[in-house]
C-alpha cells in the first residue's frame, strides 16, 4: 500500500514561532509517530520569518484566493503558487501550524467536512480532551490548508507574536503527533460523533468617521473565547467609559477575541455555533 502523504507547514505566518521551531527542531521526535507515512516538513514563509513579521507583502494564508491573478511584486503570491503546486502534485493530508494572541487554548481548524478531517479531529478530541474543533468554511479556498481536500490547521493560544511559549509548543507537538498517529493507523479512527464550533459571523470594532476605533474589547469579554453568549452581552467598552452591548438570539461562542493580526481589518472576534456531527 502506498503510504499516506502528509505535508506539515510551519511559519505560514513568519512571526508565529511555535510552528516554525516545532518543525525545525523536533522533526526527529515527531517522525517517531509517522514511520508509516511519507511526511515532509516545510517552512511556508521563510522570508517573513527572517523579518519576524506575519508576512512580507501580503498574508500568505489569504493569498491562495488570488492565484489566478498576476501579482509580480508579491513574494507571498509566488510562495502560494509554489505551495499549491507541491500540494496538488499528489493527494496529501496538509497540516498547517499557527498560534493566536487570543485565549483560544488548543484548537484545530478544518475548512471542509471531509470524512478524514472529521475522523482525525474526533480522535484528537478523545485523546487530547482539551482540544476544540473549529469549522471555518472557506468557499474561496484562501487558506493554505484548503488547497488539499483533507487537512487541518493547529491553532494554539494565547501566544505573543515572535515568542516561543513553552505550553503552546508542547500542545502543538502533542496535537501534531496525535494527528500523524491517527493518519498512520486509520483503523483506530472509530469515533462516531464530533462536536464542532462552526464560524458564522465576524464582529468588527465600532469606528468613527475616520475609521479609528471608538471602543475596545470589553473587560468582561477579554479572554472568554469559547464561553457561551446568549441574549444581551457586553462586547466593547467605549473610550469614554460606556458599555457597548450586542444581542444574540441563540447561544453562540466567541473565538479569536482580540487577535493582534486582525486589527488592520478591524475584526474584533468571530461568533460560532456549536453543533454535533455524525461521522
Ligand atoms: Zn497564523
Amino acid at each position: 500500500m502506498t503510504p499516506q502523504r502528509v505535508l506539515v507547514f510551519g511559519g505560514t505566518h513568519g512571526n508565529e514561532w511555535t510552528g516554525i521551531f516545532a518543525i525545525k527542531k523536533f522533526v526527529h521526535d515527531i517522525q517517531q509517530e509517522a514511520r508509516d507515512l511519507e511526511v515532509e516538513f516545510i517552512v511556508a514563509n521563510p522570508e517573513a520569518f527572517v523579518l519576524n513579521r506575519r508576512f512580507k507583502d501580503e498574508d500568505l494564508n489569504r493569498a491562495f484566493q488570488f492565484l489566478s491573478e498576476a501579482r509580480p511584486h508579491s513574494y507571498e503570491h509566488r510562495r502560494a503558487r509554489e505551495i499549491r503546486e507541491l500540494i496538488v502534485e499528489r493527494p496529501c493530508f496538509v497540516i498547517d501550524l499557527h498560534t493566536t494572541t487570543a485565549s483560544m487554548g488548543n484548537t484545530v481548524i478544518i475548512t471542509r467536512q471531509h470524512p478524514l478531517n472529521l475522523r482525525i479531529a474526533a480522535e484528537l478530541v478523545s485523546r487530547l480532551p482539551e482540544t476544540r474543533v473549529i469549522l471555518s468554511p472557506d468557499p474561496h479556498r484562501k487558506y493554505l490548508v484548503s488547497q488539499s481536500d483533507s487537512g487541518l490547521m493547529i491553532e494554539v493560544g494565547p501566544v505573543a507574536n515572535g515568542v516561543l511559549e513553552p505550553k503552546a509548543l508542547a500542545a502543538t507537538k502533542a496535537i501534531l503527533a496525535e494527528t500523524l498517529r491517527g493518519l498512520a493507523t486509520p483503523s483506530t479512527l472509530t469515533k462516531t460523533t464530533l462536536e464542532i464550533y462552526e464560524e458564522i459571523e465576524d464582529i468588527y470594532y465600532p469606528l468613527d468617521e475616520s475609521g479609528e476605533l471608538t471602543a475596545y474589547i470589553h473587560p468582561e469579554l477579554q479572554g472568554k473565547d469559547f464561553s457561551p453568549l446568549s441574549g444581551e452581552y457586553l462586547a466593547f467598552k467605549s473610550f469614554d467609559g460606556k458599555d457597548v452591548k450586542r444581542v444574540t438570539s441563540e447561544v453562540l461562542y466567541p473565538i479569536f477575541i482580540n487577535e493582534a493580526a486582525y486589527y488592520p481589518t478591524k475584526l474584533a472576534f468571530t461568533l460560532c455555533r456549536k453543533k454535533s456531527v455524525d461521522l
